[in-house]
């Protein structure tokens, strides 16, 4: 098949490869996104089974964060709500009442009247926080370690950066964007979308199409090959070939490096051997009901896993059916399938005994990566992307392309920042 001259091609139909190719698409641009998967949205995909909307694990959008701001501006439709308030923690196989409320926290039977005056210290300073000020390199343990006291309230607060940032890292992972995003998360608040996030992809879809952006599925890219410094054209997995002048690669880090020839001698090969990536087991469930009616909510204290039900304000099934989403977060490059399966079911019996008896629909991922790679220690000052300084017209984009933004909002600032270097550099 011959195919036309684009000025930018894509890899990748998730949210950074969408979100570049609308943006690219709006400034006139010829953009192609080229997708592996028949199915775009990477891992914002939602399953749907029985009518009923699982995401690829719990997925909440931070309202304050880069990619509700990006999202909106191109009218994209976020409806949803937030999850419920009132929170539950476990601790040594135990259920406390403890939600981030004066009176929760001072009549919690979880700690002692010096723990309770500990967590409220802890929230307030959360709260006035300046956490740009904080030492660049400074690790969450280490400002756990000066900030807080009560031992237990630690666990209380590694629990919320967990939640917060999906990362079970405290001795690398960086304090300053770990407590902006705790920040975010008690302030601005996140939503659970209607219909899952693959409702926010299928709006990109047709906004970058209408805007005249060209979306291949199915078709997977082999090779980005690159002569004089320059990119040159894409070879895909068929051995067809793709002449471009620009390429954004929202591929991994070590799949980004694979795919260009001499990628040791450029920032990839940096970017590739710093990256920690984020894994975690899911267990997502379609219930006809919950057992224990108002319990939405737990976070585990001394075990990394969290619970959280998102049809209490979201709309995830046709005729009104339950849906929670399970999460043991693993810290790096540890992952034990079976273990982790049992300890998310013995949590969900716990949470809600009889609950086998209600399931209508079940995902369980084994060990996702949530993230490619996030601010951690270790790693050059240097920005990563937007460009591959090695090769011109080469962009990176994805959630391991971060400025400080976690998560999605770093997929979208990134897609973002390789759009409109794209768009200064060639204009
Ligand atoms: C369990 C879980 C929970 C999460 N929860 C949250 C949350 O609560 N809040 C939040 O903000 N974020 C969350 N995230 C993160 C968020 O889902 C991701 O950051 C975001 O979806 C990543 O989008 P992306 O486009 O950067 O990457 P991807 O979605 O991975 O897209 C990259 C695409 O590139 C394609 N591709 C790769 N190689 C090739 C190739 N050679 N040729 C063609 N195509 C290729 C892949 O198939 C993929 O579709 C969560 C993620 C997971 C897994």
């Amino acid at each position: 098949m011959q195919m036309a001259h684009y000025d930018t091609a894509v890899i990748g139909g998730g949210l950074a490869g969408l979100l570049a190719a609308l943006e690219l698409a709006k400034k006139g641009r010829s953009v192609i996104v080229i997708e592996k998967s028949s199915r775009l949205g990477g891992r914002a995909m939602t399953n749907t089974q029985h009518g009923i909307q699982l995401n690829m694990g719990g997925h909440a959008l931070y309202k304050t964060g880069r990619a509700y701001e990006i999202l909106q501006e191109h009218g994209i439709s976020l409806e949803g709500g937030p999850p419920s308030t009132k929170t539950n923690v476990i601790w040594n196989k135990k259920l406390y009442s403890l939600s981030p409320d004066p009176i929760s926290m001072l009549t919690s039977k979880l700690l002692t009247l010096s723990g309770k005056i500990n967590l409220m210290r802890l929230m307030l300073k959360l709260s006035k926080l300046d956490a740009q000020r904080l030492p660049v390199t400074m690790s969450i343990r280490e400002w756990a370690e000066a900030e807080v006291t009560d031992p237990k309230v630690r666990h209380v607060f590694y629990a919320l950066c967990r939640t917060a940032t999906y990362t079970l890292d405290p001795d690398f992972q960086l304090a300053a964007p770990a407590l902006a995003q705790v920040q975010r998360s008690l302030k601005g608040g996140v939503l659970y979308v209607n219909g899952g996030w693959q409702t926010i992809i299928e709006q990109l879809r047709q906004k970058a199409q209408q805007a005249g952006a060209h979306i291949v599925s199915g078709k997977s890219i082999r090779e980005i090959q690159h002569a004089n410094g320059r990119v040159q054209r894409l070879v895909f997995a068929d051995g067809e070939e793709l002449a471009v002048s620009n390429v954004i690669s929202t591929a991994s880090p070590s799949e980004s490096a694979k795919l260009v020839q001499g990628a040791e001698a450029t920032a990839l090969q940096r970017w590739k051997t710093e990256a920690r990536p984020v894994t975690a087991a899911c267990m997502d469930l379609g219930l006809r009901k919950l057992p224990i009616k108002g319990r939405h909510l737990a976070l585990g204290l001394d075990q990394p896993v969290f619970f959280s039900e998102h049809s209490v304000s979201a709309k995830l099934s046709d005729n009104g059916e339950v849906v929670v989403h399970l999460i043991k977060y693993n810290s790096l490059g540890t992952s034990d399938p079976k273990a982790d399966e049992k300890l998310l079911r013995e949590t969900m019996s716990m949470l809600h005994p009889g609950w086998e008896q209600e399931v209508i629909a079940k995902q369980f991922l084994p060990n996702i990566t949530v993230v490619h790679d996030y601010p951690h220690r270790g790693k050059k000052k240097t920005a990563v992307g937007p460009e591959v300084p090695e090769i011109q017209g080469l962009y990176v984009a994805g959630d391991w392309v971060s400025h400080g933004e976690l998560l999605a909002d770093a997929s979208a600032a990134s897609a973002r920042r390789a759009a409109e270097a794209i768009v200064s550099k060639h204009a």
